[in-house]
């Protein structure tokens, strides 16, 4: 399976230079669904767990028993070489208590690096959760990776480009004509169109906008944290429209859920759940934006 996001309207960062530097490769990982394999990447997919491992469990904030994890996303770096993984470990595993935990209101992740090749038996059947909150059970979905180049939300740059991104007479000043001018500000054609890819993806840029960009530091070294996985509630939207992959642009209905959300994840209603990873430690945390 393959996704193609189509080129952006025009090079942003040609038209203002001060972009260029702050350019980042994000993967879009664009689920569909599937019935993957352990052997696979996957959203909501059996993990390649080693069956003499135990299993994870929640023991926070809940009444009854502790909770087994649900598997959330497996990805092979053989499919997503853009992430860093420790060591000569080669598979990201995401699991999460599928209910919000206060005082965050959010799932409580577990990230695990493992070694493919050191799996010889695989767990087949690991424990379910106890409970699970609606949205918080990932349909199997078989991914498509693709790379795509982002720039910072509109609320991560400085003032002074903010300034010049929220005026049309600066875009048209450096040569930019769109057909957008008419019905949009700039500020959101550069958020909607330009900056960052919707959609669940590894690395790039935090989707900002719920809450004002707050720079996430490692609790053990104080290293700046990086996005690492981006857990979306949806992925193409009509006012998104120019995110849609190429395959999938003659689908009629873009904002239909199956259509937009195939993993049926809802994270605080519509919103993303950031996974962030320290560079030097892979200690993780997590945001919802
Ligand atoms: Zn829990
Ligand atoms: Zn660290």
């Amino acid at each position: 399976m393959i996704r193609t996001t189509p080129p952006r309207p025009f090079d942003v960062a040609a038209a203002f230079p001060q972009l260029a530097p702050l350019a980042r490769t994000a993967t879009r990982l664009h689920p569909r669904p599937g019935s993957p394999s352990p052997y696979q990447s996957s959203i909501g997919g059996p993990l390649l767990w080693p069956s003499r491992q135990p299993w994870l469990y929640c023991d926070k904030w809940h009444e009854g028993p502790v909770c087994p994890l649900l598997p959330v996303a497996q990805l092979y770096v053989r499919d997503v070489p853009q992430l860093r993984s420790p060591g000569r470990t080669d598979l990201l595993q995401v699991l999460w208590c599928p209910s919000e935990h206060p005082p965050h209101f959010k799932p409580r992740t577990e990230l695990f690096w493992r070694t493919a090749a050191d799996v010889t038996h695989v767990l087949t059947s690991p424990p379910s959760p106890y409970e699970a909150q609606r949205g918080y059970t990932p349909e199997p979905c078989v991914l498509a990776p693709e790379q795509v180049t982002e720039y910072p939300h509109f609320l991560e740059l400085d003032r002074e480009l903010r300034q010049q991104l929220s005026e049309w007479s600066t875009w048209q000043a450096v040569g930019v004509v769109t057909d957008d001018s008419d019905e949009s500000d700039p500020e959101a054609f550069y958020i909607d169109a330009l900056s960052v890819a919707p959609g669940w993806k590894v690395g790039g840029w935090a989707p900002w906008g719920l809450t004002d960009p707050i720079a996430r530091f490692c609790i053990h070294c104080g290293s700046a944290m990086n996005p690492l996985l981006t857990i979306a509630s949806d992925e193409s939207r009509d006012y998104r429209r120019s995110w849609v992959p190429l395959e999938d642009q003659a689908i009629p209905e873009i904002d239909n859920d199956k259509v937009s959300n195939p993993p049926g994840i809802q994270v605080s209603d519509a919103n993303n759940l950031q996974l962030y990873v320290c560079p030097t430690c892979f200690t993780h945390t997590d945001l919802i934006q």
